[in-house]
């Protein structure tokens, strides 16, 4: 990779001020583009709701900045269903003077390297004023793939189409997106349950994804090609496809959510080439006792040894693990073993691990593609059937499970993907992308290229 070897430079660069938002998959990326450009000689400084806690000492040199959210308060005014929406809402509006009064007191240090750029999660739409009014360009990093961007751009459009009317009975529903004829209209419908108010805090965020001085993605060139025309048409400022970030890295980037879990490596280290399924849904869906009992089902009837993940609050009402099936744990022995959270990157790298059975979040996908592993695709939302459907019918690296989880089906899909030709068809496709990742980090190749452009461009914001 390009910057692990690299002793970070000393900062000369000046300072870059980041703003992450606080969720497992859009924290992590942004502390990995942090690591990389400090690695480039820019002092770092992440500014963070108070309500979290990252962990300082991963990262020693940079600095962190509390500021007060008034998280404490969001009951009383959370709505009956609330969505993401909501919520991304709430911490924009709230942490706005806190954040400004931060970025105040920042630009006016003295001894300081001057700051010559915010980098913040695009979904922090309300920093883009705040960046204007004190002369502060502003990057933003997307967190999900291109097309998610595109599809969400056009969320509003759809909805007045009437997509989000349509059920299975429809004909319309199976049918491709005119605009984005790799896409299902289905996979357009599961983005979001509540496309109204989804649509208008989505069109605050392209609004001010426009007005910013440049955007970052973690993705790679080759896959996204197909998209980067509309890209360059709906997005007419700077952009930087770089990635993907952990590649550039040698350390894994640690949770702010929870510990991990390292004691199963012995048991992963002594299993067989390609044998073992790992099973993970990322760090915010949540699946019915029902469905939980199938995932069960559906691995304890599978021959197959399997990492599974099953994180604190992912099944609601779950505590323990109560609600597997009798016996589960004593039928299925040593053959398989059941987590609260692993370093995923190390897992998918590891000999052993033969398939991915994953909800599609878009950084675990651009972890098994870069360790090319294959998927069984259980998409839930947001991005997340977007990425499932590249996968399983764009790139054909993994298998889609089009309608939930039901055992019989997830026994087919593990026997399809780990044991049949088709299988052995994807993982040689994965295997190519991996090789065009690597490719990519080479001397001239696009990653390579962009960090370094990406960095020049910082450069020229200096006053
Ligand atoms: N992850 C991890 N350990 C686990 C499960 C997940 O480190 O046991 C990491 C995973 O490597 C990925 C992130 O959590 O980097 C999840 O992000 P993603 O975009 O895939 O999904 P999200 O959690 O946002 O739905």
């Amino acid at each position: 990779n390009v910057v692990e070897s690299t002793q970070p430079a000393a900062p000369t660069h000046g300072r870059i001020v980041m703003y992450p938002l606080p969720l497992e998959g859009h924290f992590c990326p942004m502390l990995q583009l942090a690591s990389i450009l400090h690695t480039q000689g820019f002092k770092i400084i992440i500014i963070h709701g108070d309500h979290y806690h990252p962990n300082h000492s991963d990262y020693p040199h940079f600095t962190f900045k509390p500021i007060s959210c008034r998280f404490s308060e969001i009951g009383k005014h959370m709505p009956e269903k609330p969505d993401p929406s909501f919520y991304i809402t709430y911490d924009n509006e709230n942490c706005a003077n806190s954040f400004k009064d931060c970025l105040v007191g920042l630009l006016a240090e003295p001894d300081e390297p001057p700051v010559v750029c915010l980098i913040t999660d695009a979904e922090y739409y309300i920093t883009q004023e705040i960046a204007d009014s004190l002369k502060v360009p502003r990057m933003v990093v997307w967190a999900c793939n291109l097309v998610a961007l595109l599809v969400y751009h056009d969320l509003t459009y759809f909805y007045e189409k009437g997509y989000f009317n349509l059920t299975k009975k429809d004909p319309e529903y199976e049918a491709s997106v005119p605009e984005y004829p790799f896409l299902k209209v289905k996979d357009v419908i599961k983005t979001t349950t509540t496309p109204n108010s989804m649509g208008k805090y989505l069109s605050k965020v392209m609004k001010q994804m426009k007005g910013s001085s440049g955007i970052i993605w973690n993705s790679f060139k080759e896959p996204e090609e197909a998209t980067l025309e509309t890209l360059t048409h709906y997005f007419p400022i700077p952009r930087f496809i770089l990635g993907p970030l952990p590649k550039y890295l040698s350390s894994s980037t640690s949770s702010i959510l929870f510990e991990q879990d390292r004691t199963f490596f012995s048991w992963l280290d002594a299993q067989a080439l390609n044998s073992v399924i790992y099973v993970s849904f990322g760090s915010l869906s949540s699946i019915s006792k029902e469905e939980f009992q199938e995932v069960a089902y559906g691995l304890a009837n599978i021959d197959v040894p399997f990492l599974w993940v099953v994180r604190p609050g992912m099944v609601e009402g779950l505590e323990q693990l109560e609600w597997l099936p009798e016996k589960f744990l004593e039928d299925v022995g040593d053959r398989g073993h059941i987590v609260k959270w692993c370093p995923q990157k190390e897992v998918l790298a590891h000999a052993a691990i033969g398939c991915y059975w994953t909800h599609c979040g878009w950084n675990s996908t651009l972890e098994s593609i870069c360790e090319g592993v294959p998927m069984i695709c259980s998409p839930f939302t947001v991005g997340q059937p977007l990425a499932a459907r590249y996968v399983s019918d764009v790139w054909k690296i993994g298998i889609l499970l089009e309608d939930g989880l039901d055992r019989e089906v997830i026994k087919r899909a593990v026997k399809r993907v780990m044991f049949d030709e088709e299988g052995e068809e994807m993982r040689g496709r994965i295997n190519i992308l991996k090789e065009e990742v690597n490719i990519s980090f080479h001397e001239g190749g696009s990653s390579h290229q962009t960090l370094k452009s990406l960095v020049d461009y910082i450069l020229s914001f200096k006053p």
